[in-house]
């Protein structure tokens, strides 16, 4: 009953962000909590003169103190809501791939990879929760105590509505520290994966981790920047930095590259790569493979006049918050600059953010900034962003996190 709920009693001023439908209530905000309440549990949160607002799952260690379930007073947050948010967010992967007319039938997701994220956390309505398909193994992160009480709901669920025999916890991310909750990572149903899983994305074969890969494994936001990079690479010698398992590297090569230099500073993920070059048929005389600091090695290949004409740069999250924006920007600068130095004229650079704490337009300054430092002219051909199975909810521009931009070296 909504009623025996707490209640989380916002200070006066402090209600326009969930009056604009933004998830999250930090803690800064309250002035008062009334009952009592679990970690986890959800309460009700009102304005400074008592008007409803939301229900939210209650987070007491968090600085993100309540997650939004429902602007509706009506809702009743029990297994069944729970079940029937992760019923749609499936659902609505189905539409995301709907089959041209024409085409074969069976479902349309399969035609472009049989991998996809089926939940991407509050802008599929589940705050917290990331739920990745790897052909029948699912990897599942709980990343906050809000939606860590629904586990038991949880896994059962995505069982019976997936049919994956495999489901593999991936939470450990750091952010469940914030939560006060410990890394847990582990099978909750079938055994864990001992050979990592094949998947396929369009035409190309790729092999993942879902044990000991960097996040749940591998990153599907990229898919459909990895077949923009295919398009271009036709012909180009290709500098990939922060390749993880060579994803854009296989592209490029299965683009016709000339050459492709892969960076990454993890060995795993490196091997990895080679065996994906292997998988795909490529020729592995085009591929070089380099260990070691993106930061270091590019001021290597400037030194020794190295030149490309298609530079990806697809860094770690320097900034996972605003906090850390002005860390982050002189580094998304520093490799920004040493990539336009390398490209040769009409070279392309395509270039990456993944930090919620640098917007689009603030990266867009950062890689005007590095472009003028470089003393060379370029223009932006394209702007990217996450594949359309990482949904970005209009009230929630933090879910916006990865930026592109595609830039062509004029001078
Ligand atoms: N482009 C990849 C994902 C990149 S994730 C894909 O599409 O699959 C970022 C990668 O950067 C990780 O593999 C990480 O190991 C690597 N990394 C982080 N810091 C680095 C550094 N300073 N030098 C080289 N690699 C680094």
């Amino acid at each position: 009953m909504a009623t025996s709920l707490a209640t989380l009693v916002l200070k006066p001023g402090r209600e326009k962000s969930l009056k604009r439908r933004h998830p999250w209530v930090f803690s800064g905000a309250i002035a008062q909590v009334k009952g009592a309440a679990e970690p986890g549990a959800t309460v009700r949160v009102v304005g400074a003169s008592g008007e409803f607002l939301a229900l939210a799952a209650y987070s007491p260690q968090s600085q993100i103190l309540a997650r939004v379930w429902s602007f509706d007073e009506h809702d009743v947050v029990d297994a069944k809501f729970v079940k029937t948010r992760i019923a749609a967010s499936i659902a609505r992967r189905e539409l995301l791939f709907e089959p041209q007319r024409g085409q074969a039938s069976g479902p349309a997701s399969e035609r472009i990879s049989n991998a996809m994220r089926l939940v991407h956390a509050e802008s599929d309505g589940l705050p917290a929760l990331i739920v990745d398909r790897y052909a029948g193994t699912l990897a599942v992160q709980f990343l906050s105590a809000g939606i860590d009480a629904w586990r038991e709901v949880i896994i059962p669920a995505l069982q019976e509505l997936t049919g994956c025999q495999n489901i593999f916890e991936r939470s450990d991310a750091e952010v469940r520290e914030l939560e006060g909750l410990e890394a847990r990572v582990g099978a909750l149903v079938g055994s864990a994966p001992v050979e990592p899983v094949a998947i396929r994305e369009h035409d190309m074969q790729f092999l993942v981790d879902v044990v000991q890969g960097q996040k749940t494994g591998f990153y599907l936001d990229q898919r459909e920047n990895r077949r923009r990079v295919r398009q271009l690479a036709s012909g180009r010698r290709v500098l990939n930095a922060f390749c993880y398992t060579g994803g854009f590297s296989i592209a490029a090569m299965q683009g016709g590259a000339n050459s492709v230099l892969s960076i990454d500073s993890s060995g795993p993920a490196l091997e990895m790569a080679r065996r994906h070059a292997q998988l795909n048929g490529l020729d592995s005389d085009k591929a070089q493979w380099l260990e070691g600091d993106v930061f270091q090695l590019l001021r290597k290949q400037r030194d020794a006049r190295g030149e490309f004409d298609l530079i990806i740069l697809d860094p770690p999250k320097f900034a996972p918050t605003a906090a850390h924006a002005e860390k982050a920007a002189r580094a998304y600068k520093d490799i920004n600059l040493l990539a336009l130095k390398l490209l040769a004229r009409d070279g392309l650079l395509v270039t990456f953010s993944c930090s919620g704490g640098v917007s689009a337009d603030l990266f867009q300054k950062i890689v005007a900034g590095a472009a003028v430092d470089a003393g060379v002219d370029a223009q932006i051909l394209d702007r990217l962003g996450a594949a359309t199975d990482h949904p970005v909810s209009i009230h929630f521009p933090e879910g916006e996190y990865l930026k592109g931009l595609v830039l062509r070296r004029l001078t």
